[in-house]
Formats: structure tokens, sequence, C-alpha cells
């Protein structure tokens, strides 16, 4: 018996589901949203031979609100997926910029064994729209404008497929799969309809970003990352940073991330503290109302691996939708498709044993090893969240005396980007893993 919970909190309608369809169509796999998460898991399911369908509700290309920046981590898994990063459209950069109280610090990439020195940027009205086009040509099915409603289950609370509503008339239509991958982003609509809650006492972060012409800063080599932003209304400290990116096209993304005021408990007003900010950067740069491209817009950080476990009864959940945006830097496109890579090959191997116990027992190997590879990283920025950057921002730890010191400076840098190599392959490297070792493991 099918049984459908329909993505607003788990209810089932006792069996209703109805019976299949000529329309069901079936797979393997279901991988429910085609941004970098759910692309990426599509393209190494594939490529594993497994067969996939790649749901995504909106159609190509289309906008995602992003700063559209990528460190060397996310570059790596790029090439992994076969991505032409050599094609017009990319914009390398050699590392970031900071600017705090005065001061400023330039961080070139380091040259690590296995990532590459630089980072990109790319529009996410692009970056998304390749990456889908190579989950198709790898063999995976892609149908766009298919917005999934709910999942399907078995009498025993197993995944065996989705609802959903298709083409521009909402025709409702099922597809059938003994395993979803949940990459539907921040929303983490299909996660919330089987109960995976979010843990309550992780705050989720808001950023907010707009392009603007400018020629000046298009073409800059680093990532600028503003530290000592303040929040208008209350005089304190911005709990997140400011960026501008450049994104090599004769524009610049602009924008700013913050977690919710601790002391004040309350989110940060973004576009107020934009328009506070903006007025200090350099009148030649050009970025004010008069060259803005895009209206301002903004979305929830969903951080700190906020959704656990990330596997039950034939659901995986990869990128925004598990939380995986990283309570360092607000980054989340790198540890999406990391994660997904981790997802698809947990999926390959665990196909490859008979439906069941056996079977069961490889796909709980996802979350482990989410576990094991991520978990205290994320914990000491857990932490490191809740004590400063939620008070304080930034500006703490990048005092003058850090800003003046190279060592601390790199150590810091790795340690906000995670642009780290295991085994280690410098002192830095060594410093940083030495330091993570001491976290305790969280229990799953
Ligand atoms: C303002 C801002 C700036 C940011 N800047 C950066 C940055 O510079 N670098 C960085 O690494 N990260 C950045 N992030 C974070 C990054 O955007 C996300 O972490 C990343 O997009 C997560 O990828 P995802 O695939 O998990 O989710 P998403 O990118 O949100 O993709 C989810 C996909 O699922 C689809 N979908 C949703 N619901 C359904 C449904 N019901 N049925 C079918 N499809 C569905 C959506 O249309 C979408 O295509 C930023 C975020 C914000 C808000």
């Amino acid at each position: 018996m099918i049984t459908k919970s329909d993505g607003n909190g788990g209810g089932r309608d006792g069996g209703r589901g109805g019976s299949e369809g000529a329309g069901d169509e079936e797979a393997q796999v279901i991988v429910v949203g085609a941004g970098p998460a759910g692309s990426a898991a599509a393209v190494h399911l594939a490529r594993a031979g497994v067969d996939v369908l790649l749901l995504e509700k909106s159609g190509f290309p289309r906008e995602k609100v992003c700063g559209d920046g990528l460190t060397p981590r996310g570059v790596h898994q790029l090439v992994r997926l076969g991505i032409d990063i050599d094609a017009p459209g990319w914009m390398r950069n050699k590392g970031m910029r900071w600017v705090c109280g005065g001061h400023q610090v330039e961080l070139d990439w380091p040259r690590l064994g296995a990532l590459p020195d630089f980072g990109l940027t790319r529009s996410r009205h692009d970056f998304d729209d390749l990456l889908a086009a190579r989950a198709s040509a790898t063999g995976a099915r892609l149908r766009t404008h298919v917005k999934v409603t709910g999942t399907l289950t078995d009498r025993a609370g197993y995944v065996m497929g989705v609802t959903a509503s298709r083409g521009p008339d909402a025709e409702p239509v099922r597809y059938l799969a003994p395993l979803v991958v949940a990459a539907d982003g921040a929303s983490a609509r299909t996660a919330l309809g089987l109960g995976f809650e979010r843990d309550a006492k992780r705050p989720v972060a808001a950023a907010a970003r707009r392009y603007y012409r400018s020629e000046a800063r298009t073409h800059d080599p680093y990532l600028e990352l503003w530290a000592d932003l303040r929040c208008p209304r209350t005089g304190l400290d911005l709990p997140g940073y400011g960026w501008v990116f450049p994104m090599g096209d004769g524009r610049v993304n602009v924008g700013l991330g913050a977690l919710p005021q601790q002391r004040r408990r309350r989110p940060v007003d973004l576009k107020a503290a934009l328009e506070h900010w903006l007025p200090r950067l350099p009148e030649e740069w050009g970025v004010h109302e008069g060259n803005a491209d895009s209206p301002l817009r903004s979305a929830p950080l969903p951080m700190g691996l906020n959704r656990r476990p990330q596997y039950r009864r034939g659901l995986l959940l990869v990128g925004d939708s598990a939380g995986m945006v990283s309570p360092w830097s607000g980054e989340g496109i790198a540890q999406a498709m990391e994660a997904a890579e981790v997802a698809a090959e947990t999926i390959a191997l665990a196909l490859a044993r008979p439906a069941g116990p056996r079977r069961e027992h490889a796909l709980h190997q996802y979350p482990a090893e989410i576990q094991r590879r991520w978990a205290r990283y994320y914990r000491l920025g857990n932490l490191a969240g809740d004590l400063l950057f939620s008070r304080f921002g930034y500006r703490p730890i990048l005092h003058p005396r850090v800003m003046a010191s190279p060592h601390l400076l790199r150590v810091l840098a790795r340690l906000l980007t995670h642009v780290s190599d295991e085994p280690a392959q410098d002192t830095v490297d060594a410093v940083l893993h030495a330091l993570l070792r001491l976290v305790p493991v969280p229990r799953r």
C-alpha cells in the first residue's frame, strides 16, 4: 500500500495515494531539486550507472539569490563533475581581500595537493543551468517545471516516490522510486513532509545581494569581504559580513549575510545595513542606485548541519535541505556538491546489495560519512557562531594584530573557508587538523 505525506508536516492520507496511473514515471532514484546539490548528485549517480530522475520546479536558466562565489573547494567539485571551467563565462579569483577597521589584507588561496589554487565566480543564472545540463548529458532524466508536492510511502513509512504538479496547468503526477534525494534547498519541503525537523537551537542566517555595473571592480582578482559593518538602527556590530565579488562581465555581486542579532534575538534588517555600508565604498567603483542591475533579493542560509539524520527510510538530505551551509563563512555551494557526491556513492553501493536490511545498513553510511568528514568542523563553527559571530561579527578575529600576522591570517582563512587538505600538506593544515581533533564529535 502506498501512502502520501503532503509536505506540510508528515501527515498521511491512509492510503489514498491512488493507483499507479499510466503517466507514472519510475526510476531507481529520484532527486528533488536541480540546484548544485541535486544536479551534482544526479551526475554522480548517472555516472555510476544508476537510473535517476531529476525533478526541478523551475525551468532553466533561472535566477537563484546567491553571492556566486566559489572557493577552491567548489572549483574542485566542478572539475570532478566534468564542468569545463576554462570555457568563457567563468571569472577566476586568486584569493580573498579582508577589509576591517581601516586595514585590508589580501590572502592568496594556498597551493595544496588536491585543491586548485584559485576560486571562481559565475552567476547562478548560468551556473545552475550548466550543472543541470551536465546531469542531463551524463544520463540523468531531467524534468523541469515539475514541482514536488509530497512523498509517497509504504505501510512501514519507507519512501516509494513523490507526488508532483507538472507544467503550467499543474497536472498532478507521480514519480516512483525506492530512494529519494531531497535537494530542494532551504525550504526543505520534502524533508519536512517526512518529519525531518530542523534543530531549533541552530540559528538560520539570512543574506541579501544585488548586482551593480562596475567596470572598476568587475575584474578584481580577489573576493572582497568587509568585516566591520554595523546595524544602523542599533549601532551594534553586524553579526556577519559584506562582500563585493567580481563577476567579470561588467558587474559585481554586492551583498551581506548575517546571523540573527544575538543580543536582540531578532533578524538583522539587511536592506538598512546594506544602505548604511554602500556609501563607504569608493565613489569610483560606481556601486550606487544608478548602476544597479537587479533588485535587492534575500534568502535564508540554513547552516550548521541543522537537520538530522541525513538519511532515514529511503530519503537522503543533501545541501541546504540538510542545513549544510558553513557556519564559518555562509558558503553552501561546495558543501552541497561534496555531500551530493558522498550521497551518490553511498546509494550506488547500497543498490548493489539486495533490498532489505543489508541495503538499509549501507544507506546509513551516508550520515556516518557526513559525521566523519565534517561534524567537528561544523561543531566548532557553530560554537564560534554562537559565542562570537552572532554577537560581534567578524571584527574580533580580524583584530589589527591578527591582520598584521601572516601566519595567524593563513590559519584563520583556512578555518573560515575549509580550504585545507587531508592528510595535511603544510604546517597550517597540520595546525588546523590538530585543532579540529580537539573538538568532541557530536552525537548523531
Ligand atoms: C544571498 C546569498 C548569498 C550566498 N552566497 C554564496 C556564495 O557566494 N557562495 C556559496 O558557496 N554559497 C552562497 N550561498 C549559499 C548557497 O546559495 C546555497 O547554500 C546553495 O544554493 C545550496 O544549494 P542546494 O542545491 O542545496 O539548494 P538550492 O540552490 O536552493 O537549489 C534547490 C533547487 O530545488 C528546487 N526546488 C525547490 N523546491 C522544489 C520542489 N518542491 N520541487 C522541485 N524542485 C524544487 C529549486 O527551484 C532549486 O533549483 C548564498 C546564499 C544566499 C541566500
